[in-house]
């Protein structure tokens, strides 16, 4: 097995000094995360960066790519699937302020703590990442070489005015 070393994070000091961690990870390291995988094969980079955001709230910004496998839900075969996590998380310094951020749909945040796991907090982003219903794209899937059922065409012709309309508003 992988002796992993841990790396605690005190947020609010982190932020303070300004410090950045960074790592590199096997699927396998991470035994949550493992349970959606198909194989443990891929590799998994990440950084976690202490700033204070545009408006000086102390902010975790965290970024994670890489591959992990995930099985199709239409075939139930391999799905290669890239990881490209970008996201901040504010810190509540109380549990007052973590309520006022909590009803902010536009932010994330986490209580203050001296002893933040690094790697806990890189899983919880990734599970968060992972489609609920991971599928190829219509033309990767294998299932497409076997059938095509005139439900799914329906559903492909269904999808497109509103792929159009999404645009127009832009
Ligand atoms: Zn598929």
């Amino acid at each position: 097995m992988f002796t992993h070393k841990r790396f605690i994070i005190d947020s609010l000091n982190f932020v303070r000094n300004s410090e950045v961690h960074h790592g590199r990870i096997l699927p396998a390291e991470l035994e949550r995360l493992r349970e959606y995988l198909l194989d443990h094969s891929g590799e998994i980079v990440y950084s976690i960066s202490g700033v204070f955001d545009e408006k000086g709230r102390p902010t975790l910004k965290i970024m994670i790519a890489g591959m992990v496998t995930l099985c199709c839900q239409r075939c139930l075969s391999k799905l290669e699937h890239t990881l490209d996590v970008k996201t901040s998380l504010l810190i509540a310094r109380n549990q007052d302020e973590y309520s006022y951020y909590d009803e902010d749909n536009s932010v994330d945040a986490i209580l203050a703590s001296p002893d933040i796991d690094a790697l806990t907090l890189i899983e919880d982003e990734i599970i968060l990442s992972l489609p609920i219903s991971p599928r190829h794209q219509e033309n990767e899937c294998s299932i497409n070489n076997i059938t095509i059922s005139t439900s799914e065409i329906t559903g492909a012709v269904k999808k497109h005015p509103f792929i159009s309309l999404k645009s127009l508003k832009k």
